[in-house]
């Protein structure tokens, strides 16, 4: 059932679409049904989970985390994880650089970008994102690496559309001026074929893949 899932969307992704599937509140028996089928790179935003989880899963599994991550957890997630996806604040981004220098480490990280309609959700303004790209070569502890942004929580696929759109726009102008700026984590389980069409390089789907998550 999960190969069946994997297998689907693979088929359909194209081949430069890379695919980070999101493990978060489901068992590690359930994730090595997917590594079983070939997956490699799983996402969690939960600190605790990733690292019980890590060391039950084969050491070639890749991880990146994609939830709110509190500076005072950096110690646990960083050793852990190829790309952190979700920054969301400069906060959280010079410590992450302070780590990285602390440990001889450039960590790889996503700017989260706000596009959705919910104040809710996370992320940077455009304004802030130019700001924190043109410094970028004064982070000596990490590499930006690109964005991630979530769409709103809606059915209306033109709104989605509009997002997912926009943070293209911003993506492509940066792309063009650092080529190593070059993810743009774009799409969920609702909403990824409509994100692939947008450009996205990278889809991050949990619901597809696993089923509904028991919270
Ligand atoms: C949970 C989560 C996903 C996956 O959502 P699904 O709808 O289950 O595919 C993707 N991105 C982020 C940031 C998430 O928190």
């Amino acid at each position: 059932m999960i190969a069946d899932n994997l297998r689907g969307i693979i088929n359909e992704l194209p081949s430069d679409v890379k695919l980070a599937a999101v493990s978060k509140f489901h068992p590690v028996a359930t994730l090595m049904e997917a590594y079983s089928a070939g997956q490699r790179v799983f996402a969690e935003s939960r600190p605790q989970e990733l690292a019980a989880k890590v060391p039950l899963m084969p050491p070639d599994t890749e991880w990146h985390f994609i939830g709110h991550l509190q500076t005072n957890k950096l110690k646990f997630v960083l050793p852990l994880v190829s790309l952190v996806q979700s920054v969301d604040s400069f906060h959280l981004l010079e410590a992450i650089d302070a780590w990285g220098i602390a440990h001889s480490k450039r960590c790889e990280v996503l700017l989260e970008q706000h596009i959705a309609s919910e104040e809710t959700k996370q992320g940077f303004h455009v304004d802030e994102i130019c700001r924190i790209f043109d410094r970028r070569s004064g982070f000596a502890g990490l590499s930006v690496k690109g964005l991630m942004a979530m769409a709103s929580n809606t059915g209306d696929t033109a709104v989605i559309r509009r997002e997912f759109t926009a943070v293209r726009a911003l993506f492509d102008s940066l792309h063009s001026k650092d080529a190593s700026f070059e993810v743009l984590s774009i799409g969920m389980s609702s909403d990824w074929r409509v994100a692939v069409e947008c450009g996205s390089t990278m889809i991050r789907v949990g619901t597809a893949i696993f089923g509904p998550r028991e919270y």
